[in-house]
């Protein structure tokens, strides 16, 4: 499955938000294949789409679909020189498909703060800084095994090669993260096999106090964060820690009745994963019936045969068709049998695409 690395200086809250995070896991018994390590938390992501197809079908069970966050704890400055656990965190991160960078926008005397005091464009630019120093190193170590490679052999793809490491390492050089760098399909291709810190999708989650969450924009922190992200084509979600561990805590109702308290529309928590969801690129189909409604996650570009695989193997492997209708249909029309009424049942084959929002059932030899 994707995951999520949670990163950020010590003390700006990320074990905090972690903890809300492992506290609103999962219950094991919906999700038995997913593997809980103590440094990674599964949750479920809000869709109210599924929501209201479960009260379409008057389903006996709703399941919705799962995204992974890891905490990096202890990124430290430095890191990239082995300084603290420096590379063991590094490494933690480049196994991960997206960075969650926690970012402190509150202060608080009793709190440290390790550089002395609460500046959050100064902390972003330290772990960017630690995470491009890292970059650097994987792209010159390569650039020293292939560029002789490319010189003695006039090998082509050799050559490729070293055309776009150059191209990254000039931003890197710059302090530009990789993701910054222009590359067409093949070049990014070529990147992909680095597991590049820099290359992969972020986002800023802004911690600030209960009493400014209502309404960020009064957080002159967060304003300065918003703007600094925006210059990079990022987004930043606010969030505050400590009220999403007490929301962890609470069932369902009674989490809508404190955040209306708090007159929050929606927790940060649950902005941070649906955040992460868009920056995967991910899409969610839906299988619907009176025992189960249920949220698939699945790649943007993958056809009915690789969506259905996802439930099962014997799934793709005995293909026959996919029986598929829109969630905007159903909803407008209120049940299956209006939506086949009014022809917008549709049968599909082997080459069809997926779209975020399908509802499937999928036909296939066992
Ligand atoms: P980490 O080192 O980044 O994992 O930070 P922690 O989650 O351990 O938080 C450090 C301290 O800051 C803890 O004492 C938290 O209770 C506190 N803290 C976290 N979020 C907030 C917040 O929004 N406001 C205030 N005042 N304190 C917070």
């Amino acid at each position: 499955p994707l995951t999520a690395g949670i990163v950020g200086l010590p003390n700006v809250g990320k074990s905090t938000l972690f903890n809300a995070i492992t506290k609103s896991q999962v219950e094991a018994a919906n999700y038995p294949f997913a593997t809980i390590q103590p440094n990674v938390g599964v949750v479920e992501v809000p869709d109210a789409r599924l929501d209201r197809l479960s009260e379409i079908c008057q389903t006996k069970k709703t399941i919705y679909t799962t995204f992974e966050f890891t905490d990096i704890a202890g990124l430290v400055k430095g890191a990239s020189k082995g300084e603290g656990l420096g590379n063991q965190f590094l490494s933690n991160i480049r196994l991960t498909d997206a960075i969650c960078h926690v970012v402190r926008c509150f202060d608080d005397a009793d709190i440290t703060h390790v550089e002395g005091n609460v500046d959050p464009i100064r902390d972003i630019e330290i772990i960017n800084l630690e995470l491009i120093m890292a970059d650097l190193q994987t792209v010159e170590n390569r650039l020293s095994k292939i560029e002789r490679k490319a010189m003695t052999n006039k090998d082509k793809e050799a050559m490729a090669e070293v055309a776009v490491l150059k191209k990254v390492q000039e931003a890197l050089e710059a302090g530009k993260p990789a993701r910054s760098v222009d590359l067409d399909k093949d070049e990014l291709f070529l990147m992909k096999a680095f597991s590049l810190l820099t290359l992969k999708p972020m986002i800023y989650i802004a911690n600030m106090s209960d009493m400014e969450i209502a309404d960020p924009n009064s957080n002159p922190y967060y304003l300065k964060v918003k703007e600094f992200a925006e210059a990079e084509n990022n987004q930043v979600v606010p969030v505050c820690a400590k009220i999403e561990e007490e929301l962890s805590g609470l069932d369902k109702e009674e989490k809508l009745e404190f955040l209306q308290e708090l007159g929050i529309p929606e927790s940060g928590l649950d902005k941070v994963i649906k955040a992460a969801y868009k920056i995967l690129d991910l899409c969610t189909y839906f299988t619907a019936g009176v025992q189960e409604c249920r949220a698939w996650t699945f790649r943007k570009g993958m056809l009915a045969p690789q969506c259905a695989g996802i439930i099962h193997t014997d799934f793709e492997k005995g293909f026959i068709r996919a029986e598929c209708f829109k969630y905007t249909d159903i909803d407008e029309l209120g049940s299956e049998q209006a939506v086949k009424e009014d022809g917008k049942l549709r049968l599909e084959g082997k080459d069809y695409e997926v779209q975020d929002g399908d509802v499937l059932h999928f036909r296939f030899n066992v």
